[in-house]
């Protein structure tokens, strides 16, 4: 497996320090699977700024949907050929389809009734919780032999500067026989992997990695995480990936507590640089790709500017499909690693 990089120094003529050359560390990265380049950029301090959460917040729970008084009445209820309840709960969690659905089945999953947690405050319970809500669903779907039941997806995306236009902590839940891009590309080149060297990919990298241990950041159950070599967010991914499992739907009850421990501890390590969201999502393969290995990928947001409210994603990520993120992955992994 090779580790691919070539190092771009950048010099400049700092105004801060009299115009002085001034030189910035910049890496361009190859992910080892896709061949895809992310750039490393070390051009700031890594803390962040977070914003005054009480204004943020303030007034929003009037008109939140996803509040405990107007759950059951403001969201739809899918047909009854696909859940015959309407909707599906699990304590004060519910799941309902997405009024915004980007492919036949999407669906909106609730952590609960409190209209808004603190990252580092959200318990490993309510997110496995919502996990376990996302996989009566598509055990269902399985069950009814629903033909969209092939990938089954979970993303979340947490505050505004990961793209949420609510502040109610929710799980994005979606299964479809058509993987998303990246998903399809990854597990193309995994079949491709294997192909060639007769392994499966993700048990490789975890191998070496662990043997490397400069990204490496512990185990929880049968769940190992680590640091992205190549990342696409702005402060470094993580990746959890569970052993033996291929599919959402092989994931164990206990899997789901790890996997939701294990986000905590991000979440906590994260909170400490000042980062207050994040965009999270499972990439598992279909029942029967044995190429496949489930994993799910955290990447933390923020705003270039937060008062403006500028994007950490602008043409270079938008148009570009090309990454950039302020750190190198080895530092955040020194970070998160006194969590695990
Ligand atoms: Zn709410």
């Amino acid at each position: 497996m090779e580790f691919k990089s070539i190092a771009r120094p950048t010099v400049i003529l700092d105004p801060a320090n009299g115009l002085a050359p001034k030189t910035i560390p910049n890496e361009i990265r190859y992910d080892p699977l896709t061949g895809k380049t992310s750039r490393i950029g070390h051009f700031r301090k890594l803390q962040w700024k977070k914003p005054d959460f009480d204004q943020l917040i303030a007034g929003t729970e009037k008109w939140c949907p996803f509040c405990p008084d107007k759950v059951l009445k403001a969201t739809p209820r899918f047909p009854p050929d696909i859940v015959p309840d309407g909707r599906m709960s699990l304590g004060d969690k519910v799941l309902f389809p997405n009024i915004a659905p980007y492919d036949r089945l999407s669906a909106v999953a609730t952590l609960g009734s409190r209209h808004y947690i603190p990252m580092a405050e959200i318990e490993p319970q309510r997110i496995a919780d919502g996990f376990r809500l996302a996989l009566k669903f598509f055990r269902h779907l399985d069950a009814i032999g629903h033909p969209e039941s092939v990938y089954h997806l979970i993303s979340w995306n947490y505050m505004p500067p990961a793209g949420s236009s609510l502040i109610h902590p929710h799980l994005q839940v979606f299964a479809s026989c058509i993987a998303p891009n990246r998903l399809r590309e990854m597990l193309e080149a995994a079949g491709r992997y294997m192909e060639t060297n007769g392994n499966n990919y993700w048990d490789d990298l975890l191998q070496t990695e662990k043997s490397r241990g400069d990204r490496f950041l512990g185990r929880i159950g049968r769940t190992a995480w680590l640091s992205v070599y190549a990342p696409l967010g702005v402060a470094g991914d993580v990746m959890a990936m569970v052993q033996g499992v291929g599919c959402t739907l092989e994931l164990s009850d206990d899997d789901l507590l790890d996997l939701a421990t294990g986000l905590t501890k991000l979440m906590a390590a994260y909170d400490r640089l000042g980062i207050y969201s994040f965009n999270m999502s499972f990439f598992p393969g279909a029942l029967t790709d044995e190429h496949a290995r489930f994993h799910l990928i955290f990447s933390p947001r923020t705003y270039f500017n937060p008062t403006l409210g500028t994007p950490d994603v602008a043409a270079l990520k938008g148009l570009y499909n090309e990454s950039v993120c302020m750190g190198f992955p080895e530092e955040f992994a020194e970070i998160l690693r006194s969590e695990f």
